[in-house]
């Protein structure tokens, strides 16, 4: 299987090539296709399987035919892991002139609120930042009335830090036609009410 099979653009497929990714990992095969037909996934995938590629190849992709408002949300437990998203969705996304912004604790909230106001294509927050913009300005919320993708990197330890309540404001800027995808670890309770605040239904996926 290469990732021209898996429904991939040339372009996709380029860019992994120049990244030195010949072929998609286990994770990558059984997920890409999903996400580009639309539907929502639980993958649970240890850190190296490739899951963030998983994850953002496809999403990318569709946004390079339609790039809409804040494309997508990515929201991950640390500060460190956000940045490390950002880099990975840059170098795959470089063909296309990706805008994407990484939005934690420990920066200015009204330059924040000013990046998001002018809505990247993609957005990598850690939870407790993200909603306190969200409750403190209402144009914030309307930032992701339109956003097609909201996924939950290292799903297990998003939910597990006391960020329910977080995730509850900020899900509902939400559309309930999103596509909801939930990369973790280990399986937990929390994700699957998570799947269950999303109107669609989701794919799962184990290694
Ligand atoms: P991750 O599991 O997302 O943390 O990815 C682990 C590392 O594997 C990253 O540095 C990726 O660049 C790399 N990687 C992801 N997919 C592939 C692939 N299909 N072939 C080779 N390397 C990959």
């Amino acid at each position: 299987v290469t990732f021209l099979n898996l429904g991939l653009d040339k372009w996709v497929v380029d860019t992994c090539k120049e990244l030195g990714m010949k072929q998609p990992t286990p994770v990558q095969r059984h997920c890409i296709p999903k996400i580009l037909a639309g539907q929502d996934v639980l993958g649970l995938a240890q850190t190296g399987s490739g899951k963030t590629a998983a994850f953002a190849l496809p999403i990318l992709q569709r946004l390079s035919k339609d790039p809409y408002g804040v494309f997508a949300l990515v929201l991950t437990p640390t500060r460190e892991l956000a940045y490390q998203l950002a880099e990975q969705f840059r170098a795959f996304g470089a063909g296309v002139n990706l805008r994407c912004t990484v939005i934690v604790g420990g920066m200015d909230m009204i330059n924040q609120a000013q990046t998001l106001m002018q809505r990247p294509h993609v957005v990598i927050a850690t939870p407790g930042r993200i909603k306190v913009l969200i409750e403190e300005n209402p144009d914030i919320s309307s930032v992701f009335s339109k956003t097609k993708f909201l996924v939950l990197d290292e799903a297990d330890r998003v939910l597990d830090v006391g960020f329910e309540r977080d995730l509850r404001v900020i899900f509902q800027c939400f559309p309930k036609n999103r596509q909801t995808l939930l990369f973790s670890a280990t399986m937990t309770s929390n994700l699957q009410t998570v799947l269950e605040l999303s109107a669609n239904k989701a794919y799962f996926y184990e290694a």
